[in-house]
């Protein structure tokens, strides 16, 4: 069980990695953005872009709780809640292998 939420963690950690890094590479030059612009496609480039910073800065919230888990499995305090100390009940767990918190915990964070 332990091996498999370990397994399933660092599969996420990958995974999230890879998606920040395509987030983090460069538009493309300013030279083809400009190329054949239009009014308005100026505001949706924007908003495109804080979109990907908000989907970005989630990426790293969800980062650092894997990275949170992992510690947690390395201390066998995995599954448990890391305010109360509580168990973090199973299907959350199936849900979100990286919780950290229980549930009434993270809805304070
Ligand atoms: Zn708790």
């Amino acid at each position: 069980m332990a091996s498999d939420a370990r397994t399933l963690l660092t599969d996420k950690k990958s995974e999230l990695e890879e998606q920040m890094a395509v987030l983090e590479e460069p538009p493309g030059s300013p030279g083809e953005i400009s190329f054949g612009k239009r009014i308005g496609e100026g505001t949706s480039i924007a908003v495109d872009r804080l979109s990907q910073v908000a989907v970005h800065d989630q990426l790293q919230v969800t980062m650092v709780d894997v990275d949170r888990a992992l510690v947690k499995l390395d201390e066998d305090t995995y599954g448990t809640c890391d305010v109360c100390g509580k168990p973090i009940p199973e299907g959350r767990l199936e849900a979100l292998p990286w919780a950290t918190l229980c549930v009434e915990d993270a809805a304070k964070r």
